[in-house]
């Protein structure tokens, strides 16, 4: 018999094609899951709904970037120096493990290291030696000696190295929002924990630009009145948002109005609002780039409250980093009211060195160091043909120029919802599984919203009927024909076709029966109240349409 509510649900998972371990045939390894068809549906429609919230509603632009990510970005975004965990190596059964996973709660890593007492949870050998491990996966680009690579460890730097050119798009205009769907890698240390810590899981990133002298939003009157689910690390609270952030509890509008949309995306999702809170990251657990941070976190029977969103302001720390290591203009112009003579430092190529020493590539060179801010600019370096190339000093000068100006430059902060798709879905799982202990056989439900549900409608000739069946069949292409995901079974009793949609959280089902032969109305159950109502075959489409809230 499965020991918790995560077994039991992964085994209907794995059964019903929700999720299965990776590469089972060969053992399988921790931390990589497949999603089976019907929870790549589920999937599907988690994102969708996503996309719902932050293009739709919050006209968030969507891009999409590779996932192999060169050295030199990560390097610059710090994720090379920094994207590391404690990890502690048990020098007798060649466990590793990540320190803050073995250490008594309440203990920090240093306390715990300090006292000299961690010892290996599977041989109890006592540990020594923490060290930072590196969670990105290296990989390089090209035969031979290629470019060094990292396979990313988040989507956002595939926004920030764009940042110029979407500011363009965005008709030189703040604030924008940017967003990308997509995989995110990390060698995680020891992962136990399922589908929870996974090597290689999908996040759904949104990064929002503004001017750091106005972090609100357009469109915070519209939630100013809501209730917010906060949690201080001592108490929980609730207040509005408005009044979260009148009391500085959140620093800022637009990220009390992003913490918001959130929560009512977690919501919409099906996640229970009693097992739902934002907690603030205390000084010492802020990443290397954020300067405040709200985690969403989801209550698991198994797992305890996890992080499944992190809202992060990172401020103009990413900006920042690649305008210094790129050398590219990525600041952002604030006008003014009136045009004003200003004086700023500018980079004048010099063609008569450029020329002889750079060939046919000087031209672009001059390009790029006319486009350069030179206070930034420690060692310039430009990219020609893909390849970084260093200029010397004696190429350029650097010279004061005075002139009318509509405005001036700045890097634009940004506040970051960052989204582990699979962990909400694990969630989303968790919240709807109702087990109906009374019944003999094992029989759980799953009460999916009609928008997660990836099977939104099964259809069944009462028995194996060759009429029954013709009609059947036909009810269910029409209802295809609408667009609606339906399952069509004429398989085992009414009873057991019926359980096996509760199962997969299949929110109606329709039946046809002799009578509708005659009277041409069929019979839709309803997956939660368990009600049966007769329904015209005509109207049965537009129906289930209205049902779905399509
Ligand atoms: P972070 O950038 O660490 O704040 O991560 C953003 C989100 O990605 C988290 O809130 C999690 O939902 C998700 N996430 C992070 N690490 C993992 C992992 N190893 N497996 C699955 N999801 C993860």
């Amino acid at each position: 018999m499965p020991q918790d509510i995560y077994d039991r649900i992964m085994m209907v998972a794995k059964r019903r094609g929700f999720i299965y371990p990776s590469f089972e045939i060969y053992g399988g390894i921790a931390g990589f899951y497949d999603y089976g068809p019907l929870g790549s549906q589920l999937k599907n429609n988690l994102e969708n709904l996503w996309r719902r919230f932050f293009v739709l509603h919050d006209k968030c632009v969507e891009i999409s970037t590779p996932t192999i990510t060169l050295y030199e970005v990560l390097a610059a975004s710090g994720h090379v120096e920094e994207f590391t965990d404690l990890t502690v190596d048990c020098l007798k059964c060649q466990r590793s493990y990540k320190v803050e996973d073995i250490i008594d709660k309440g203990l920090s890593v240093e306390q715990a290291m300090n006292e000299d007492n961690i010892r290996c949870p599977t041989c109890h050998a006592s540990l020594h030696d923490a060290h930072p491990v590196n969670l990105m996966f290296s990989t390089s680009i090209g035969a031979g000696d290629g470019r060094k690579a990292f396979l990313r460890p988040e989507t956002a730097q595939g926004i920030f190295t764009n940042f110029h050119l979407l500011y363009q798009f965005n008709r030189k205009k703040l604030p924008f929002g940017v967003v990308q769907i997509g995989r995110g890698y990390r060698n995680e240390i020891s992962p136990r924990q399922g589908t929870i810590r996974q090597r290689e899981f999908s996040m759904a990133e949104a990064e929002i630009f503004f001017d750091p002298q106005d972090k609100t939003h357009p469109l915070f009157p519209t939630v100013q009145d809501k209730e917010l689910f906060l949690f201080d690390n001592i108490n929980e609270l609730k207040m509005s948002v408005a009044d979260a952030v009148k009391k500085k509890v959140i620093n800022n509008q637009a990220l009390a109005y992003y913490m918001y949309l959130t929560q009512e995306f977690l919501l919409q999702a099906g996640v229970n609002p009693k097992k739902f809170r934002f907690r603030k990251h205390a000084a010492d657990e802020l990443a290397h780039y954020a300067t405040e941070c709200w985690d969403a976190e989801l209550h698991s029977e198994r797992f305890g409250w996890v992080e499944c969103v992190g809202i992060a302001d990172r401020s103009a720390y990413d900006l920042n980093a690649h305008i210094v290591s790129s050398s590219v203009d990525m600041y952002a112009l604030r006008p003014f009211d009136e045009p004003k003579e200003i004086t700023t430092k500018k980079i004048i190529p010099k063609m008569n060195v450029l020329g002889p020493r750079f060939g046919s590539t000087a031209g672009k060179i001059k390009e790029q160091l006319e486009t350069l801010h030179p206070s930034t600019a420690k060692k310039i370096t430009v990219t020609v043909d893909g390849e970084p190339l260093e200029i010397p000093k004696e190429c350029y000068d650097i010279v004061d120029v005075t002139e009318k100006q509509s405005g001036e430059k700045f890097v634009p902060h940004v506040i970051e919802p960052s989204f582990g798709i699979d962990r909400i879905l694990y969630f989303v799982l968790e919240h709807n599984f109702v087990e109906d202990k009374k019944k003999e056989e094992e029989y759980t439900v799953l009460r999916l919203t009609p928008k997660m549900a990836p099977i939104k409608a099964g259809v069944f000739p009462l028995i194996s009927n060759e009429q029954l069946i013709r009609l059947a069949r036909d009810i269910d292409d029409t209802i295809r024909k609408h667009g609606i995901e339906t399952y069509y079974d004429e398989s085992g009793t009414i009873g057991r076709r019926y359980a096996r949609m509760d199962e997969i959280g299949t929110p109606f089902c329709v039946t046809v029966d002799h009578d509708s032969l005659s009277d041409h109305r069929v019979t839709v159950r309803d997956r939660d109240t368990t009600k049966q109502e007769r329904i015209n075959i005509d109207d049965v489409a537009s129906l289930l349409k209205t049902k779905l809230s399509l």
